[in-house]
């Protein structure tokens, strides 16, 4: 097959990891990227959050560290420095995105891409507008913040994740308005740096959709750390007075009202698929009701030379499922068998304690028809957690009865965002039960407790009792 001119519009994972595939396969790109290379993911979410969670996580070591005989007296917290240090993180991996695009032989164009045909990009850059003709087109825009009716994201007064990752100071009192995972971790951040924190959530819990065990623990680290959750509980909107906000909250379903005083707000309700001035309608494209561009297995849209991958094609809307796809699409146009066909997408959740899963949980299994086993294994047995002093949580292996091929895994407790790796190899490679509990886990490590968990689907894990 001759080589194809493809442009990629986007470079974050999705974009710039198809673009880089694409080279690799010979084809001759072109990455239009309006902002700077790394998209969300490198800039403003993935990297940068947890650069800050590592720091604030180290923060919260070191202040308990006394029980292991270790007192640090006088620790103090830069913040000038500590977003600084995240920034420089961000510039050597945007940069080093750079330096990887231009070593395949990519073309990098500064701009704002927008379609004019089912061939030619329109790219507006500061030197005015030019046109790309090709044969192929990837729309990779990714997503931005979704906002809440009475709380304007304006930077200051209220924050998007974006300003929450980059502080001139610690606020006194943050309120965080949605509890999903982005304003969990930020939650969590901001409470060991210092922070009082309330969330406000609508639904009954915290991290709606997730494994609701595992959530109990976390609601537990956040009953411990003092920080507020408020379910079921609507914020309608705030006002300023004397350097102070007052957030109007309304209960869902009594209508009770209350007003929280504090210093900053932070909305992370939720994202949204980003397509705007784009220009679909000149190809023939639309976004389904939830804005997200519909594509099949291949990542074809319903237009045949133009593909759709990463958070504007979907949910889940994560990094490493945007940049698989954008695999599945490089190998499409470079015309190999390629198809997305990956059994599961990991989610990882950096709370205190972690949390992540893959497949299915309990109740979907049943739903599907599965007969269900479970295996679970709490890490307070796990004499690698005693000594990293993070025994609370468990791993928990949902498993078929009949065949005992590993539906789904879901764990909370220390480094399980790192353990879920070997969840989702075991799903993709068809284990069962039994051979994750037949492999041998390196001693003192936290994935016995994964070993453990596979033993105790089977009624013989070996370091807790189970009755028969
Ligand atoms: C605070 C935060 C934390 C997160 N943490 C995680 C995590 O731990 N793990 C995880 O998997 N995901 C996480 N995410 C989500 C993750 O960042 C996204 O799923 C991922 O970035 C999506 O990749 P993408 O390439 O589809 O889009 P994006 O990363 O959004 O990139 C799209 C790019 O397209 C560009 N663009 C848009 N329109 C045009 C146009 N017309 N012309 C030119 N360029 C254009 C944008 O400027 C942008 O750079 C987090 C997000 C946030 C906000």
């Amino acid at each position: 097959m001759s080589s194809r001119k493809v442009v990629v519009i986007g470079a974050g994972p999705a974009g710039y990891v198809c673009a880089i595939r694409l080279a690799q396969l010979g084809q001759k790109v072109t990455v239009v990227e309006k902002d700077q290379l790394g998209g969300t993911c490198l800039n403003v979410g993935c990297i940068p959050s947890k650069a800050m969670i590592a720091a604030g996580a180290l923060m919260d070591r070191v202040r308990h560290a006394s029980t292991m005989g270790l007192t640090v007296k006088d620790m103090e917290l830069d913040v000038e420095k500590l977003v600084s240090w995240k920034a420089g993180i961000v510039k050597k991996l945007t940069g080093g995105i750079g330096i990887l695009l231009g070593k395949h032989g990519v073309e990098h164009v500064v701009g704002e891409a927008r379609l004019q045909d089912r061939s030619t990009v329109v790219v507006k850059g500061q030197g005015g507008e030019t046109r790309l003709s090709c044969d192929d087109i990837v729309i990779a825009t990714g997503s931005v913040p979704s906002g809440v009716p009475g709380f304007e994201i304006d930077g200051t007064q209220v924050w998007s994740s974006t300003e929450a990752l980059a502080p001139e100071e610690v606020p006194g009192h943050l309120v965080v308005i949605g509890g999903g995972y982005i304003g969990l971790e930020l939650g969590f951040l901001y409470s060991k740096l210092g922070s009082k924190v309330t969330v406000v959530e609508f639904t009954e819990g915290a991290l709606p959709g997730q494994d609701r065990d595992c959530v109990k623990i976390i609601e537990r680290s956040l009953k411990k750390r003092k920080i507020k959750l408020l379910t079921k509980t609507a914020a309608k909107g705030y006002e300023a007075a004397k350097d102070k906000l007052f957030v109007k909250v309304e209960k869902r379903d009594g209508g009770d009202t209350d007003t929280i005083e504090c210093d900053q707000i932070l909305c992370t309700v939720g994202r949204r698929p980003f397509s705007e001035g784009l220009g679909l309608e000149h190809v023939g494209l639309e976004v389904d009701g939830r804005g997200f561009l519909p594509t099949d297995q291949r990542m074809r849209t319903s237009v045949p030379n133009i593909y759709a991958i990463g958070d504007i094609a979907g949910q889940p809307m994560l990094a490493h499922k945007g940049s698989k796809e954008g695999l599945v699409a490089a190998g499409v146009i470079a015309g190999e068998a390629e198809e997305y066909d990956a059994l599961c997408v990991p989610a990882v959740i950096f709370t205190s304690p972690e949390m992540a899963s893959v497949g299915l949980q309990e109740a979907e299994a049943r739903e599907q028809g599965h007969d269900v086993v479970v295996g679970q294994f709490p890490f307070a047995a796990s004499g690698r957690a005693m000594s990293l002093m993070e025994t609370d949580g468990f791993v928990k292996i949902v498993s078929d009865a009949k065949t005992d091929l590993v539906l789904g895994v879901h764990m909370v407790g220390p480094e399980v965002t790192e353990l879920i790796a070997e969840a989702a190899m075991a799903i993709e490679l068809g284990a069962t039960s039994e051979d994750i509990a037949r492999t041998i886990h390196a001693h003192p490590t936290l994935p016995e407790a994964m070993m453990e968990a596979a033993e105790a689907v089977h009624g013989m894990a070996v370091h807790i009792y189970q009755k028969k």
